[in-house]
């Protein structure tokens, strides 16, 4: 819908700029995938484990972080067994199988890790205090899509159980961390928290409350 002087409602063109931002990333993700023979989904799958502890380097766990099937996650990982990037080995209940990357998915990995590089570099032009509103913009859309199923695992603050939300007055630190029981600086929001817990899930915050 476009207003009398000629422009889209502030939605729309913010549904548009992220569309952009979204073919770009794609484009760039395809280019750099391309140059390590590797499919976009397996590029993603190989830097995936390259970060992740191990009790996250499972098929169905990166099927979900990447909004794919497990089949197709599946795939993926065979396709990366076979060009020597990664092995699997029974888990820690003998039945799911980790995913370990090799040495050379080591190497691989390394190389991959700056393929986003010109949208960080762009990023770093911004004002910090312009980034880090951004930021809490973004996890807020990205809270609001969970919400309505379009997106599924995220660890980000702002879909988890220990988040408060605007439980202090300082619009540059408005919330509050009850599992890190510290403040949450907008520039602090996490988008990747190794502690995060889905905001519906069982209490393992009270358990560790009532214990101390
Ligand atoms: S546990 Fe992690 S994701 Fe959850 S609110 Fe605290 S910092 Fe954010």
């Amino acid at each position: 819908m476009t207003d009398t002087d000629g422009t889209a409602g502030l939605d729309r063109r913010l549904a548009d700029a992220l569309e952009r931002l979204g073919h770009g990333m794609r484009s760039l993700a395809q280019r750099t995938a391309r140059e390590h023979g590797l499919s976009p989904l397996q590029q993603q799958a190989v830097l995936a484990l390259a970060r992740h502890p191990r009790e996250r380097r499972e098929v169905a766990v990166l099927a979900a972080e990447f909004d794919v099937t497990t089949p197709t996650m599946s795939d993926a990982v065979t396709a990366l067994e076979r060009k020597e990037l990664v092995t699997r080995s029974p888990g820690t209940d003998g039945r799911r199988r980790a995913l370990t990357l090799t040495a050379t998915g080591e190497e691989v990995a390394h190389g991959l890790s700056s393929w986003d590089d010109p949208l960080t570099a762009a990023l770093a032009a911004v004002p910090e205090a312009d980034r880090a509103t951004t930021l809490h913009t973004l996890l807020r859309a990205i809270e609001g899509l969970q919400r309505a199923g379009v997106v599924n695992l995220t660890r980000t603050c702002t879909t988890c159980r220990f988040f408060g939300r605007d439980e202090h007055d300082d619009p540059d630190v408005p919330h509050q961390c009850h599992l890190l029981r510290m403040p949450l600086p907008l520039t602090d929001l996490r988008t990747d928290c190794p502690e995060h817990e889905p905001a519906n899930a069982p209490s393992r915050g009270k358990q560790r409350s009532s214990a101390s």
